[in-house]
């Protein structure tokens, strides 16, 4: 895009466009078009764009105080917040928090990972990050002690829920057998809803039975919800979903609606062990980003918009269903709340990454925002903010089902 050459090009970029402004679920670019979002910042924007109550808190609290660092004062908005939390402000930097709380809670030096995983890009967070080589090409070699088992991941594995099950405890096992002997293992990190990796919803009984190895090893389970937190798969938290409860639940993006805020939530026995002085960071739990995150729990609530990622999620994915019996090359629709997914496979059962992405384009050529994820970009993820209406996602399926009619057939 003219004008935009002197941009670092490490960053990649889904749309070449260059946006003035948000509101709700639209983004509005410096010509005026309007576009639905439906990448909510990759899972960020949970009240959606310019939420009147966040914009509020963060402009009350920016008045007030910006900064009150965390290890010399303490600030209202933290309070407001704050119940065994320790806050950071990236997904990565609390990935980093949770495996240095859990090595140092159980004295024990290794984690284990799930193939697929997104955990983040420090040399840590990279090196639990197994979704694609993009994030760690010409960076090896990675740091030690990260062990890595296969995600429950049914329609990739062809299995049904109780062989897929069966399948990725057998393999767990091996690896505490084989690499990792459990008294070594400090923490298995698990994202209870695959993100980057293809928005993939692990089987019930597996996460019971992962719940039940940790306990009889005395490995603590960290819940990775930077993506699949505060309200996004229809409940406030997808460790709900399956009645499973994380040593250590972690998340990020949605909880301040696009302010840098992450959080970390344990045990009082466990926050007791982790000791003081040997963490933090210079900006982690920001007076703005903490009034932010109140601002957004407070709409979060206020408008049911938790109630509403179920309701919407539905919504979708009976839409998806419906439209996947038309277009063969939808081979899954899965997901919970609003973090659904459509996987793209080719008639010979290989992923479908060209159409995945020319579906993509076609949908943005008419006005709708999505993003691929998975291993092979094959995988559409929707991912709206929270606030979207039934008529909206009526609209973006509208739009989705002429991108399809355009190049899938
Ligand atoms: N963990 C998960 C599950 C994520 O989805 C992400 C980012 O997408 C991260 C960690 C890293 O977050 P950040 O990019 O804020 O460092």
């Amino acid at each position: 895009m003219p004008g935009t050459e002197h941009i670092g090009t490490i960053w990649g970029r889904s749309f070449s466009i260059m946006v003035d402004h948000g509101e709700g679920i639209y983004l509005f670019d410096t010509t005026g078009r309007k576009y639905m979002d439906f990448t909510s910042g990759i899972g960020v924007t949970s009240t959606g764009h310019a939420h009147p109550k966040v914009v509020k808190a963060i402009q009350d609290q920016a008045a007030k105080l910006i900064h009150g660092q965390a290890n010399i004062v303490y600030h209202q908005p933290m309070m407001n917040l704050i119940d065994e939390f320790f806050f950071s402000n990236s997904g990565a930097e609390i990935v980093e928090a949770a495996v240095k709380l859990a090595k140092q809670a159980t004295k024990r030096t290794n984690v284990i990972v799930f193939s697929g995983s997104f955990h983040g890009r420090t040399h840590l967070t990279m090196s639990m990050t197994t979704s694609k080589t993009i994030y760690r090409i010409g960076y090896q070699p990675m740091v030690a002690g990260i062990h890595v088992t296969p995600y429950p991941y049914a329609y990739q594995l062809k299995l049904d829920d109780e062989a897929t099950t069966d399948y990725a405890i057998h393999e767990l096992k091996k690896v505490l057998k084989s690499q990792s002997a459990p008294d070594e293992t400090a923490c298995i990190v698990l994202e209870p809803v695959l993100g980057e990796g293809g928005y993939v919803v692990p089987p019930l009984e597996f996460m019971r039975e992962l719940r039940a190895l940790c306990d009889q090893h005395g490995i603590l389970l960290v819940a990775d919800e930077v993506q699949s937190g505060v309200g996004r798969t229809g409940k406030w938290f997808a460790s709900e979903h399956f009645n499973v409860v994380p040593d250590i639940l972690i998340t990020a993006k949605g909880i301040a609606s696009g302010m840098p805020l992450s959080a970390l939530v344990t045990r009082k026995d466990l926050m007791a062990k982790w000791i003081t002085g040997s963490h933090g960071g210079t900006y982690g739990g920001n007076a703005v980003a903490c009034a932010a995150a109140v601002g957004t729990i407070q709409a979060i609530k206020e408008e049911h918009l938790v109630e509403n990622s179920l309701a919407r999620g539905a919504q979708l994915l009976t839409g998806l269903l419906k439209l996947q019996q038309d277009f063969a090359a939808m081979g899954d629709v899965r997901g919970l709340g609003l973090m659904t997914a459509t996987e793209f496979t080719k008639v010979n059962g290989e992923p479908d990454t060209d159409t995945s992405k020319a579906v993509v384009k076609a949908a943005f050529e008419r006005g709708l925002m999505l993003l691929t994820c998975g291993t092979y970009d094959n995988v559409i993820r929707w991912i709206p903010p929270l606030v979207v209406s039934k008529a909206e996602i009526d609209e973006a399926l509208k739009i989705f089902a002429g991108a399809l009619d355009a190049v899938a057939h």
